[in-house]
């Protein structure tokens, strides 16, 4: 236990944990490939993914609304918001929150494994914040029954920059200024450019994306721009849909997942 550089006591709502933090060496793998893959967080899918070469997935938060529906009606039937209840039930909808975080980041890892991603590009949030205080946010915060904060997203980032490195994949993160306004296809500005029902529509060369891939496919040419050809073939408004399914705890496609 020579590696231990410290112990913390951690109260977990139910028992008490004691926590070892380690120092130990871990094996890095040989970097999976050579493509890149865009990442574009968001509050309606958390994550959307724009890999190089054509193919998008989204991983929407289905799981995390239902529980906060839940955890919010059972927290508003406690006697206080400081109750010995209220509180314990806030630390279990922590923790499954921390558990559905580190799954992500693991399913999307093990997605860039299998695709041969050797870099994975990921919108920088400080220009989001920005946007904030211009009042243009992107919807974070109180979002339907969902609240969950910038926070959550920096968190995040910090779970897959960790287990992608493991498996020798970079995390690049670039800003996301102009990300969601521009045509990932023709780099057009949106003026005309629309967005209906979480389609992204170009005037001028016609595109029609998913909002999030064209955001996603933004962020990854900003590592490595790539020809207009490779987004010709419809992919950006086809993305393939994974939900976590509560039954396995693990991530699966949208057909598979029963719920
Ligand atoms: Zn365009």
């Amino acid at each position: 236990m020579e590696n231990v550089q410290q112990v913390r006591a951690v109260w977990t709502g139910d028992e008490w944990e004691l926590h070892f933090v380690c120092k130990v060496e871990i094996e890095v793998s040989e970097s999976p490939g050579e493509k890149t893959v865009g990442v574009d967080l968001g509050i309606n899918n958390f994550a959307a993914l724009a890999y190089e070469g054509g193919h998008s997935e989204l991983y929407p938060l289905n799981c995390l609304k239902q529980d906060d529906y839940y955890f919010s009606k059972r927290i508003a039937q406690c006697d206080n918001s400081d109750s010995e209840q209220a509180t314990r039930l806030n630390q279990k909808q922590s923790t499954r929150r921390t558990h559905y975080f580190h799954t992500l980041s693991k399913q999307i890892v093990q997605r860039c494994v299998e695709e041969g991603v050797g870099t994975i590009v990921v919108g920088d949030l400080s220009g989001i914040r920005e946007d904030e205080e211009n009042g243009e946010s992107k919807n974070w915060g109180k979002h339907g029954n969902l609240d969950l904060h910038s926070w959550a997203f920096d968190r995040f980032t910090d779970l897959l920059e960790y287990k992608a490195e493991m498996e020798g994949i970079t995390v690049e993160q670039v800003s996301e200024r102009d990300t969601s306004k521009s045509c990932s296809c023709c780099g057009r500005e949106r003026k005309a450019n629309r967005v209906e029902r979480g389609l992204y529509v170009c005037d001028e060369c016609k595109t029609v994306a998913n909002a999030d891939v064209n955001g996603a496919e933004n962020i990854r040419q900003k590592v490595s721009p790539s020809p207009a050809e490779d987004r010709s073939n419809g992919w950006l408004a086809q993305p393939s849909t994974f939900l976590f399914d509560k039954e396995t705890g693990a991530f699966a496609p949208q057909e598979q997942v029963t719920s």
